[in-house]
């Protein structure tokens, strides 16, 4: 049986009729940027995820730029940010000429904690940025009251998070500004690319609203120096109509790895992260690790089962981030994950017949 990594198609088929309607609604409105879809996706998003302002923009990268520039972050300063995540989180801390400092992850949590924070606060720090990796929230709280103690800013990268939360608070909703990406394979998912700022700070709220527009919000006058970088109306149509059902289908990918986790647990050496009881988990990749990755990962192809890396190579490791000079060893627990870490197929609408499979494979290659 072929089991793919992950299928849009349940999602899609759903919802069809109500995402074509969207298309001709925007279609017949003639109105392609800055209309009333975005207006109502922004009113939408920020309900959602209990903050007060939400401003959309083209795509995840952007949303994390944005909130770094509008926080005054540049050259001369630095930003913290976990090893553990994919290029993007670095690459907009390097795009706004402020100073990359990363700080390995916890083995149980996969993310950073005050102990690995602490020792690289210094004067210059002005933000950090703390991912929601996997669709589990980052230690938010205990960071936020860190970061206010050091007098400098939180950033949540919540690409990977939407609808996740901690102590009942939405991921997204906690750090001082917060960054997201719609990019088609995330847990709230455009027909293209889109991203969104998320704050309950007014004033940098209206600065992203201007930034992300060429500096302006009045027409043709402009206050800083800004970018183009809107989600359009069509996204915008279809974001708000996926919105209503990411609910549930987070609540569906909860199921399925539970499920999935509950048979592998103590199987092999198969390892799970943990999540703490007051932390509600999205699970936008279910993972595990194991010091047979690889030929796991070789074995369930030849079963027609499909998994992936994320990330087989860290940022520091990255031909981009040669400059900086990190050398392998540089954070030992990050790249250890990295040799160990398998995502599992996993997608809302996954059928029993999938699920049992998979489970079956997995024990199977652990008997052998
Ligand atoms: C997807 C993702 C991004 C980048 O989003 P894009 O919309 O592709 O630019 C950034 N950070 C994390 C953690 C992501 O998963």
């Amino acid at each position: 049986m072929r089991v793919p990594f992950l299928s849009l198609q349940p999602q899609q088929e759903l919802i069809r009729e109500e995402l074509e309607k969207g298309f001709k609604k925007v279609l017949d409105g003639s109105q392609y940027i800055l209309g009333k879809e975005v207006e109502a996706f922004e009113q939408a998003y920020a309900e959602y995820s209990g903050t007060r302002h939400c401003i959309a923009v083209a795509n995840g990268m952007d949303a994390l730029t944005i909130s770094l520039s509008v926080l005054g972050i540049g050259s001369g300063d630095e930003v913290i940010v976990p090893a553990l995540t994919c290029a993007p989180t670095w690459m907009a801390v390097a795009r706004t000429g402020a100073t990359i400092v990363a700080g390995d992850v916890d083995e149980k949590t996969f993310n950073v904690t005050v102990d690995t924070v602490a020792p690289l606060a210094s004067r210059k720090t002005k933000a950090i940025v703390l991912v929601n990796l996997y669709g589990r929230p980052a230690d938010l709280e205990r960071i936020v009251d860190f970061a206010s103690s050091k007098n400098f800013f939180v950033v949540e990268d919540n690409a990977q998070g939407h609808g996740a939360a901690i102590s009942g608070k939405k991921t997204g909703s906690v750090g001082h500004i917060n960054a997201t990406s719609f990019y088609p394979t995330k847990n709230l998912g455009a027909l293209g690319d889109g991203g969104a700022i998320t704050t309950n700070d007014d004033e940098l709220g209206q600065k992203a609203r201007s930034f992300r527009n060429y500096g302006s919000t009045a027409r043709f006058q402009h206050e800083v120096i800004g970018i183009n970088s809107r989600l359009d109306e069509l996204q915008a149509a279809f974001l708000r109509l996926k919105l209503r059902h990411l609910d549930i289908w987070n609540e569906e990918r909860r199921t399925l790895a539970h499920k999935i986790q509950r048979e592998l647990i103590g199987v092999g050496d198969l390892f799970f992260p943990e999540d703490a009881s007051s932390v509600y988990s999205v699970y936008h990749l279910l993972v595990a690790t194991t010091q047979k990755r690889d030929s796991l990962r070789s074995f369930l192809q030849q079963q027609e089962i499909e998994t992936d890396i994320h990330y087989p190579l860290p940022p520091h490791l990255q031909k981009a981030f040669a400059r900086m000079g990190y050398a392998s060893g540089s954070f030992p627990v990050t790249e250890k994950i990295c040799h160990q870490i398998l995502s599992l197929p996993l997608w809302p609408g996954m059928g029993e017949e999938h699920t049992n499979y998979l489970v079956d494979q997995v024990k199977r290659f652990f008997k052998k």
